[in-house]
């Protein structure tokens, strides 16, 4: 008994540790993917996976700067890719996005959908109607939208992968985050109720629900001993996730091998407790 218990705790530290293949494969070259929110974080993390997989890439995010350096970081890896300004928020940047892409790129076949604000933090009470119509307009209304903008341009190529990031805090709303964590559970339903009309085009939706991953976005979780450690004790893998953590597995649902997956969430949360 006192072995087992002693190996597991030996044997923590390093599970699930990621072991990097030099051989990725190029399962979708020829492929265009636009990802939002693509200059940091998770974004910039899926937009390097596609791209390694062989996918010419649009990054945008809402300042010129941060995509500048972005393409600049991507193309020094040899990744074939274009940048623009976008704030997922308003339409004529939805627009000029896709324009871009169909001009400069040819089409499109992969949409991942990865903004979101939080512009809130406190009792749920305290939120206010500007609260709610700018996470739901951003997180959730334009994914909606931007999917929308895409059908027509993926259903050319004769289908697509669509593949939009939600949270674990769709699933346990987390405390002082009441908003945006319905906001997420809001993508789940997105994800579920599109599934069905786009693969009448040969086009699949999937979402990805990522737990307490190492960002900007999620500073205050982990920059917080204490916080991290009560974090860290809902999950099995007792690490924080890195953003490459979730860049492979939305890789994975847009390649070939994912071709019968569609309406489904992959939570990627080292093992946290997830459910409705
Ligand atoms: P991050 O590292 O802070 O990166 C955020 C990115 O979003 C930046 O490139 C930022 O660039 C861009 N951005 C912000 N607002 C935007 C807008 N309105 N339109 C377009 N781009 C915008 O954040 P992250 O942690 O990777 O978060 C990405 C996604 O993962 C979000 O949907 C978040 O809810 C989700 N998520 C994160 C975690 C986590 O623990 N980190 C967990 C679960 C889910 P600019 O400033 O230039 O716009």
């Amino acid at each position: 008994m006192l072995k087992a218990v002693t190996r597991c705790l030996w044997s923590n530290p390093v599970a699930g540790r990621r072991m990097m293949s030099h051989h990725i494969p190029q399962n979708l070259s020829g492929k265009v993917a636009i990802v939002t929110a693509s200059t940091d974080g998770i974004g910039l993390a899926a937009a390097e996976a596609l791209g390694q997989r062989g996918a010419h890439v649009v990054v945008s995010s809402r300042r010129q700067a941060n995509v500048d350096k972005a393409v600049s970081l991507l193309r020094s890896k040899n990744i074939k890719v274009i940048g623009t300004t976008c704030n997922v928020g308003k339409t004529e940047d939805r627009d000029k996005l896709v324009n871009m892409t169909i001009e400069q790129c040819g089409g499109v076949d992969i949409l991942v959908s990865n903004a979101a604000v939080n512009p809130f933090f406190g009792n749920i009470l305290d939120s206010t109607e500007e609260v709610w119509d700018k996470i739901l307009g951003v997180n959730v209304k334009a994914s909606f939208l931007l999917t929308k903008l895409v059908v027509p341009h993926m259903e050319k190529r004769g289908g697509g992968s669509v593949v939009i990031v939600s949270s674990v805090a769709g699933y346990q709303p987390m405390q002082g985050l009441g908003p945006y964590s319905v906001s997420k559970t809001a993508l789940l339903g997105l994800t579920r109720a599109l599934a069905p009309d786009l693969a009448q085009s040969n086009i699949r939706i999937n979402c990805v629900a990522p737990g307490i991953i190492k960002t900007r976005f999620s500073a205050a979780l982990w920059e917080n001993e204490g916080v991290l450690e009560e974090f860290l004790k809902q999950t099995s893998i007792k690490r924080l996730g890195q953003p490459e953590d979730i860049g492979g597995v939305i890789a994975f649902l847009c390649s070939e091998e994912a071709s019968y997956i569609t309406g489904e969430t992959i939570t990627v949360t080292g093992g946290m407790n997830c459910r409705l």
